[in-house]
C-alpha cells in the first residue's frame, strides 16, 4: 500500500513558506490507518519497551496504541501549562525563539526503557528536548519512532539514538 499517497502538502502552513505534510487523509482512511499501525508496530514489536512517550499533539494519535499493543504505559509530553501534576521541562530552539515541553515529574521512573513517537521528524528540536527529558528523569531511550521523516533536514543528527520512520521524504 502506497501510504505516501494519503499525505497531502499543504502551502503556506501554517506560516507562509512552510509546507506542511498532512497526515488527516492516512488517518481518515481504515485501511492507510491500519497499514500504518501496522508498519509502526513492527519497528518496536521486538523490543523491551516499559513506555511508549506520545509528544503533544500529533504524537497522541497513534502512541496510546502503540503502548497498548506492546503491553507498556502512554507518557504523554506536552506544552507549557497543560500537564496538571507537577512537572520538569526543557527548552528548544525554533526558528525565531524558543519553545518548552514538559512532562510529569512522576511519569518515567529510573531504567524505564522508553520508546518516543511523534508524526513527523523535521529538524529534530522537538526530539531532542524529549531525549533529554527521558534523559534527566534516568529513562533508557530505546528508539525514537515516527510516522515520517523529512530526511533533508537532518534531524536524526541531533538524535543519539536508534531512528525508525516509516514514510521518508
Ligand atoms: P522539529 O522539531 O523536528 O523541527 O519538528 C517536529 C514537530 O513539528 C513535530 O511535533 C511535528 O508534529 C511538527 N511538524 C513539523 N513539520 C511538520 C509537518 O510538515 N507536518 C506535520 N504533521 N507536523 C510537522
Amino acid at each position: 500500500m502506497d501510504l505516501k499517497s494519503y499525505v497531502r502538502d499543504i502551502r503556506d502552513f501554517p506560516k507562509p513558506g512552510i509546507v506542511f505534510k498532512d497526515i488527516t487523509p492516512l488517518l481518515a482512511d481504515p485501511k492507510a490507518l491500519k497499514a500504518c499501525f501496522g508498519k509502526l508496530y513492527a519497528e518496536v514489536k521486538d523490543l523491551e519497551v516499559d513506555k511508549v512517550i506520545g509528544v503533544e499533539s500529533r504524537g497522541f494519535l497513534f502512541a496510546p496504541m502503540l503502548a497498548g499493543t506492546l503491553n507498556a504505559g502512554f507518557v504523554p509530553v506536552r506544552k507549557p501549562g497543560k500537564l496538571p501534576f507537577d512537572t520538569f521541562e526543557e527548552s528548544y530552539a525554533l526558528e525565531y525563539g524558543t519553545d518548552r515541553l514538559q512532562m510529569h515529574t512522576d511519569a518515567i521512573k529510573k531504567g524505564d526503557r522508553v520508546v518516543i513517537h511523534d508524526d513527523v521528524l523535521a529538524t529534530g528540536g522537538t526530539a531532542k528536548a524529549v531525549c533529554d527529558l527521558v534523559t534527566k528523569a534516568g529513562g533508557i531511550i530505546v528508539q525514537c519512532n515516527f510516522v515520517m521523516e523529512l530526511e533533508f533536514l537532518k534531524g536524526s543528527d541531533k538524535l543519539e539514538f536508534p531512528v525508525k520512520s516509516v514514510l521518508k521524504y
